[in-house]
């Protein structure tokens, strides 16, 4: 299974991307999470990524395309992988499909979680991770146990100025990627609102169809 998670910023992308890859048995991809961890080690892309993040901009095109075809060409994708966060772009969408056309390979499903922008806001002021496992909550909505509360991190970029940026480049930058996929008849559209596990299944079951 080759297949993409969109959303806007706290739709729930990088949740349901945890669940699912326990079910697909896939590496779970996020151009995010990657991204988070080059500027933590300090290497160029880290130290290129880091301003354009904190500010909710997107990384350029050309960083961020080299860096999942590189992953994705890794032997752990030969049967699949499950990108979160890639392609935010119609460029980064094309650069995909030709490095898998290269390869003889298809995407089989593009998952859009969809949230209104009403309730963005509110998820990403209150999502924290816990660095020691990648689980990610929600001071209200999912919370974390009181004992690992004081290591839990809140993302630089989960202020209100930034999400509001964010928000926005979804609307200008990504959204073009959602009638470019359902041209191509992979487009699974998933209501994003409610109870995660119900969110799983909701996904599990468009990806059935
Ligand atoms: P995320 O964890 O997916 O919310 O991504 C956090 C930030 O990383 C984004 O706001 C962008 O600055 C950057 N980023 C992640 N993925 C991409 C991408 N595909 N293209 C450009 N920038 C990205």
């Amino acid at each position: 299974m080759r297949m993409i998670l969109v959303g806007p910023p706290g739709a729930g992308k990088g949740t349901q991307a945890a669940r699912l890859v326990d079910t697909f048995r896939i590496p779970h991809i996020s151009s995010g999470d990657m991204l988070r961890a080059a500027v933590k080690e300090g290497t160029p892309m880290g130290i290129e990524a880091d301003h354009h993040m904190k500010l909710g901009h997107l990384v350029p095109d050309d960083v961020v395309i080299g860096m999942i075809l590189e992953r994705i060409a890794k032997p752990d994708c030969a049967a699949g992988f499950m990108l979160d966060g890639f392609p935010r772009t119609r460029p980064q969408a094309e650069a995909l499909d030709a490095a898998l056309a290269t390869a003889n390979v298809a995407l089989d499903a593009v998952v859009l979680i969809e949230v209104p922008d009403t309730l963005l806001e509110e998820r990403a002021i209150g999502r924290r991770t816990d660095p020691a496992s990648g689980t990610i909550y929600h001071l209200k909505y999912n919370p974390p146990p009181a004992d690992i509360v004081e290591r839990l991190v809140h993302r630089k970029d989960d202020t209100v100025e930034a999400v509001a940026t964010r928000t926005a480049k979804y609307h200008s930058d990504t959204a073009p990627i959602i009638p470019y996929y359902s041209d191509k008849g992979i487009l699974k559209r998933v209501d994003g609102v409610g109870d995660p596990d119900v969110i799983t299944q909701r996904i599990t079951a468009a990806l059935a169809h």
